[in-house]
Parts: C-alpha cells; structure tokens; sequence
C-alpha cells in the first residue's frame, strides 16, 4: 500500500529500540518487560497518530458530518492486540520483539484491562467505537476517565469481594493529555437576569480536561478518538490555607474534583451519594455538549446548522441531561429563541434505550435537582409545558399526559431522565426486535402514541475482529482456508460456510481448534485456581453481570440436580460437563451476591466428591472482564442465554459465542429470537415461557409452590440448598434464596426449570453425536455475521445520523 502514511516512516523494529531509549529512558539491557511493552505501545502509537491527523483533516477538508457517541461507560478491554491486528503489523512487531528475547503474548499480558464499564451497554459503547472507525465515519466517543473503574472483584471463601480497579497505575501509554481542551462546569448557585435574557451563575465551578485515545479501524483505515473527561479544582491548592498550616485541608478543592472521576457507579444509597451520580452525568454531558458546540461553532460559524454537521447519540439515559446542556448553549450563550433551539436539538440528539426495567429507569429527586442544576430545571420545564401542550392537542387523556411528563408527580416528585431523552431526540432505538416492540407497549406506551415516528430498531452487534480474530486466531486461520479472506471485510461471507457445514475434514478442523482453546483455557484456570478440567468435557458456559433475571439462579438449581442424578444413577453414561460462571454483582445487590457464593459453595462440594467421577466439574472465575471473556468464548461448546423472556434487551455475550462456534440454550429474549430466526430452529437450544406467556403468568395467580412440588427433580434439589447441604457452616443461607422461588419466583426459575432440564438433557444427546455436534457449530458460525457491529453502524448511520 504505497498511499499509507507510513510508506517512509521506519519499521517497528527501528522504532522500538528508539523509543526504549529516548521515551522510556532505558537501554535494552536494563529494560523490564514492562518497559519492553510501554516501548512497544509507543512504537505502535507514532504509526497511529500518523493516520490519526490524516483522518481529522480529511474530515475537516470534506466538511463532514460526525458522530458523538456520549456513553457513561467504554468497556474497551486492552488495546494492543486490537491496533496490531487492524493495522497488520501482529507479525511486524512479534518479529521485531524476537529480535530482542522477548515474546509478543507475554507482553500483552502486561497490560491492563481498561473496565470502565459495567457489562453489555459499555461493551457495545466500545465495539461501536471500532466500526465506526472501521466503516470510515468521523466519530468521537465522549465519556470519564475512571481512575478506578468499576471494582475489581476478588472470591473470599466463595464471596465477592469489591477491591478498586488500579489500572492506571504503571501510566497508561496509549493515551493523550490535552490540558488545553478544558471546559468549565458549573454546579448549584442560582439564575439571574441578564441583559435581557436570563444566565445562570454556579456557585462552584470544576474543570473538566480532555483525555484522548485513538481507536483505529479496521486495516487502519480511519483513527477516530475516545475523549475521556478528567476533572481538576480551578484553584487546586489554597496557598494562604497551607501557609497557614491545614497542609490537606488546603488541597480539598481539587480532592473533591477527583471524586468525580474516581469510580463508575458509585454507591446511591445515600444522598451524597445519589448527589455524585448526577454530578458526574452533567460533568461528562456539558464537557462534550461544549466540546461538540465549540468545534463546530469555530468552522462553520452558525449554529442553526448544528443538525447537518453534527449527531449526538445518547447511550441509555445516563447523558440524558444533555439535552437540556445543549438547550442551554442555544437560548443563553448564542441566543436563539427557545423553540428554534428546541427544534435544533430534537433534530441533532438520538437515544438508545437498553433496558425496560422500571426500577433501572433512572430519576431524580426534583429538589436536588433544582439545586445542582437550577437553570437546566428551568429548561426542563419549559420543554415540558411544551409536551404536556403537545399531548392535549393530540387528545390523549389524564392518565396519559402523566405519563409522559418529565416530572413525576407521584409521591416525592422526580426528573424522569428517559422522558427528557425521548423528548429531546427525533429517534429513539430499542437494541433488539423484541425489545423495541416491548417498548413501544410498556415504559414509552404513551410517549409513543404521542411520537409514533420515532421509536426505531437498532439490533445490537459485536466487532468480528475483536471477537473472531483476534481472539479465535485458530478459528480465523480454518475459515480463511475453507472460503477465503472475504469475510474479514464482510461477515455476511461467513454464510460460505453453509454448503461445507456437512464436510468432515472442516467439523474436524473447527473441533480442534476448539479443543486446543479449550486447553489453554483449561491450563489458565488451573493456574487461577488449581482445579484440573477436562479439555473433552463439554464446557458450558454462563458469563455476565449476575442478575436474578439472568438467572444463574435457574442454572445452579440445575446443576445441583444433576449433580443429585449422577450420584444417583452413576451407571448412565452421563456427558462429562464443565460448569464454568463468572461475572460481578453490584455491590449494594444481596441476591446476586448471594448466587455467587452458591456458585463457590456448590463447586466446592460438587468438585471434591469422588462419586461424580470427573463428570461434572463446576467452576466460578473471578473477575470477570473483556480479557477473560476472548479467553473463555472461544473455548465454550454451550452458550447460557437463559433470562427470563422479555427481560434481556439484547445480549451481545449470545452474539459472540454463536460467532465462535458455542451452541447456545436459550429463552425467546433479545437477540436471541434473531439469533434463533438466523441460525435455523434446529440448530439453537430454545425452552420456557415466551416473553408474552412470562407477562401474562405475572397477571394470573402463578403458584411456583405448586409447580415445585410437582416436580421432583425441583424440589430435591432446592431443598437441598435450603437446608444447607452446600453449605453445611450456615445451613441457613440459601433459605431466603430459595423460599423468594417459592412464594414469588418473579423470574420464573420454576415455572422454567423442567423445560430447562429436559432441553439440557437434549443438548448431552447431541454432544454424544459429534458430527451432528460440529455441523451445527458451522451453521452457527456461518449465519452470525449478521450480528456484527458493522452492520448495526450502516444502519445507525443511515436511519438516525444521515452520514451514510
Ligand atoms: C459481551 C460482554 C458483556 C455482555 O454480555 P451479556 O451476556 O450480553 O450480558 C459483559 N461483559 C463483558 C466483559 C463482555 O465482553
């Protein structure tokens, strides 16, 4: 490629040495891995800023629209792997390591897992950042830079302990300070007239300061830029205070602007704080609603353009807020008319919803609120007298103008965030056919009886090179042999696979290489743990946020029955099984913390019991993170998809093990109805109740009790966990656990479970049957490349940002 930039630059290997010295400060003798890596990130840095500045100009050249992706959270995992593989210099840099003893993989082991996310929404936040750079649009990602993420999760005696994520403490090479694209952020004070229209005047003030990272594309053809806010004190030391003696006392400005940027999710559970959440969701949004209004204001110099330059896409309501910010910007600081500004916002903003949950809808207290925030509360009324207008014109009655409103009236009266985004945005996406449907019937009924036009579907997607590639390069290498290279730039070529699903020699091939990741996954967790796995066993696997919904509930009951067959019938020739769980539990969340330690008491009796005979082993791994997560799919042969229906949004885990060759067993949730609808009835485990028939059991007086007794396989092995048998050091445990089953089951872990078992009990008939086994691995493969993030940006980008 002769037109790349680094057609004159020199190669990894000249580079390297170089930055070792002159950047790292060290001679190839002295050095340490760790500075072996920082050189290596370096290296492969100044390749990257190359096409960097080349795509920014080009941008600014072309006069192109851009995208603003403003998320809370960017799950992005390590990085190195990622720029190597889409820039094709893997081999380049390997050799040149060799060339110094040192060996590639070991040092992407050296870096750090940057989680500063939660789960699925902030894994999608990162996997829309490389299609986007992949399919060549302009886009910024906007969120915090956490020092400490979310928390690192450590097993004690089987429960989760909460230890802060220290990522950032060896520095973080790939990324750049810009001191100089700070923006200032108001809090509290009040709203005073002025000049004829009205200003708000905050009585403290905190810097929010940029911090860039490039995030390049596939075969390098464009670098966008995450830009994670930091924050700093204006006055970060008082002189006269430290003069004066109180030495910390004097630094407290700048100690309360760290703690805005300190972790993800800090506990709600008190008003301060409550106070804190929406103190860093207005950070982030009015430092990039700035950002974003500067930038274009300084080329094209009319705001009123603002829609024909710029998409700003809402990642779930936590930058909802921004809308008001951007209101804010119009009327007060470039003094549009209020309903002109409406209309530039509404047709600039969209928002993805991701979760129909009413207790994760988020609101806030109106007095706090109104305190931290009194001119944007101002704003939010005026646009809601004109919904409320809106909704009478059209008719609707009492019960449904209040529920549209942004204000809830009921009780302690509270900002509805989600009704403001929808409010605020001419498109609204659900993240997956049914859950978009379900939308439209149940949180925004009648926000979209009012809008009809703007409830839209955006499936979600994965990035095939992250999630095939670079993490199944086994898989990669057997696929461009039986097809070709089409599919890297296309995985809709993956359905080449379709007339060779039959072929042996392919179902072998794919079988060892699974096998082979199954190993090295099995060595891994021997070295974690010291548990010895079976690398022909069938590994089935369960890894994502523990959440009742998710029911890991449903799969440990089930295991424990299994576990009860086994020994009871330990001549039947049982499939040998690896129950592999993992996944963190919010802090303040009883239940799930409770499910985990179940995991690690059941595993523990269960894994020591010779009368099993190695059939079933059943590991938790701790920590579960992006790194893991390309370890362990790769290495899966069962998917768990098992939320109860109507409850996943979409699931993207369900997407990635498909990809990689995992059949799943599943519900009729999110994604996976496509799923199922692409890969053929016969090639999915589907049980249990449909979303409709969950809904209406809801309704009617469902009686779990009763199911339970019917069910001897349910009832034994609940009991068991009832009175103690996993956990004969608190026998009473899991009573409470297991009587919420009894008297409520909201999940419907029961009305479930048979189902369950009966279709696990299909899936060890097929695995006995591994031809049949591996055509179905290649039908999965080859009818998944739908389900890449690709395809879920074109249509992003066609349907709501119009820059396609
Ligand atoms: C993909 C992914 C998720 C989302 O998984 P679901 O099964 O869709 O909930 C969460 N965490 C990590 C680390 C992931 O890679």
């Amino acid at each position: 490629m002769s037109s790349s930039p680094d057609a004159q630059s020199p190669g990894i290997d000249d580079l390297i040495i170089d930055v070792l010295r002159h950047r790292v400060g060290k001679d190839e003798r002295a050095a340490k891995s760790h500075d072996w890596y920082t050189a290596a990130v370096l290296s492969l840095r100044d390749k990257v800023i190359d096409r960097w500045m080349e795509s920014t100009r080009r941008t600014y050249a072309q006069g192109d629209k851009r995208v603003y992706y403003l998320s809370l959270e960017f799950l992005i995992g390590r990085l190195l792997r990622d720029a190597l593989n889409n820039l094709s210099l893997t081999k380049d840099m390997s050799s040149a390591l060799k060339r110094y003893g040192l060996d590639l993989a070991v040092l992407e082991e050296l870096e750090p897992d940057a989680a500063l996310g939660n789960g699925g929404l902030g894994r999608l936040a990162a996997c829309f950042m490389e299609s986007l750079a992949s399919l060549d649009i302009p886009a910024y990602g906007y969120g915090i830079r956490y020092v400490n993420g979310m928390f690192r999760q450590r097993i004690d005696d089987g429960w989760q302990v909460e230890l802060p994520e220290t990522w950032l403490s060896h520095g973080n090479p790939w990324e750049f300070d810009r001191r100089e694209s700070a923006y200032r952020i108001g809090f509290g004070g009040e709203v005073v007239e002025a000049g004829g229209g009205v200003m708000w005047q905050p009585a403290e003030v905190i810097e929010a300061s940029a911090i860039d990272t490039p995030v390049v594309g596939w075969r390098g053809k464009r670098v966008n830029t995450l830009r994670l806010w930091t924050a700093h004190a204006l006055d970060p030391i008082k002189l006269d205070a430290f003069n004066a003696g109180d030495h910390v006392g004097a630094l407290e400005n700048e100690a309360r602007a760290d703690s805005l940027v300190r972790v993800l999710y800090p506990a709600d559970s008190s008003a301060a704080g409550q106070e804190l959440r929406l103190r860093q969701e207005y950070f982030f949004s009015s430092a990039s609603i700035q950002d974003i209004v500067r930038r274009h204001v300084q080329y094209e110099k009319d705001v009123m353009t603002l829609p024909d330059k710029v998409a700003i896409q809402l990642n779930d309501t936590h930058p909802a807020v921004s809308v008001a910010e951007l209101m804010r910007l119009l009327v007060d600081h470039h003094g549009l008319e209020f309903d002109s500004a409406w209309d530039v916002t509404k047709r600039t903003v969209g928002y993805t919803n991701h979760t129909l949950l009413p207790e994760a809808l988020e609101s806030w207290p109106l007095p706090l609120f109104e305190r931290l925030l009194p001119r944007h509360m101002q704003i939010i009324y005026a646009i809601n007298s004109r919904v409320l207008r809106d909704a009478r014109k059209a008719g609707l009655d009492d019960a449904a103008i209040a529920a549209i409103s942004l204000i809830d009236e009921g009780g302690d009266r509270r900002v509805r965030m989600a009704n403001l985004a929808f409010s605020g945005a001419h498109s609204v996406n659900g993240v997956a056919a049914l859950h978009t449907d379900l939308m439209k019937v149940t949180v925004f009924k009648d926000l979209h009886a009012l809008y009809p036009e703007r409830i839209n579907n955006k499936t979600n997607g994965v990035t095939p090179r992250r999630w095939l590639m670079q993490c199944n390069p086994g898989l990669t290498s057997v696929i461009r042999d039986a097809i070709g290279d089409a599919f890297l730039d296309d995985t809709g070529k993956l359905e080449d696979l379709n007339k060779l699903a039959a072929d042996r020699e392919l179902g072998e091939r794919i079988a060892e290489v699974k096998r082979s990741n199954k190993l090295a996954l099995a060595e891994h967790l021997t070295e974690l743990s010291g548990i010895r796995l079976d690398p022909d066993a069938l590994f089935d696997v369960h890894i994502k946020r523990i959440h009742e919904y998710k029911r890991q509930l449903l799969n440990l009951v089930e295991t424990v029955a299994l576990y009860d067959q086994i020994r009871s019938h330990p001549e039947k020739d049982w499939v040998p099984r690896v129950k592999i769980f993992g996944g963190k539990a919010a802090p303040s969340y009883h239940n799930a913390k409770l499910i985990i330690k179940l995991a690690n008491d059941i595993a523990r009796r269960v894994n020591l019991d010779p009368s099993v005979g190695g059939l079933l082993k059943v590991v938790f791994v701790p920590n579960y993170n992006v790194t893991l997560a390309e370890r362990i799919i790769p290495a899966s042969d069962l998917s768990e998809q098992i939320s109860t229906a109507g409850m996943e949004a979409s699931g993207t885990g369900n997407m990635k093990f498909a990809l990689n060759g995992a059949l799943t067993i599943g519900t009729l949730d999110g994604a996976n109805i496509e799923i199922k609808d692409r890969v053929g009835d016969e090639n999915i485990f589907i049980f249990g109740l449909t979303a409709d028939e969950v809904a209406a059991k809801r309704e009617e007086a469902y009686n779990p009790r009763e199911i339970i007794e019917g069910s001897r396989e349910l009832s034994q092995a609940m009991q068991a966990i009832a009175k103690g048998v996993f956990s004969p050091d608190d026998p009473t445990r899991y009573a409470g656990l297991m009587n919420g089953i009894y008297d409520h089951d909201w999940f419907m872990v029961a009305a479930d479970f048979d189902s369950y078992t009966d279709t696990q009990r299909a899936v060890d008939k097929l695995w006995i049957d591994q031809a049949a086994w591996r055509e179905k691995a290649i039908r999965n493969i080859a009818n998944v490349g739908w389900f890449s993030s690709d395809r879920t940006i074109s249509e992003y980008a066609k349907d709501i940002w119009g820059v396609m």
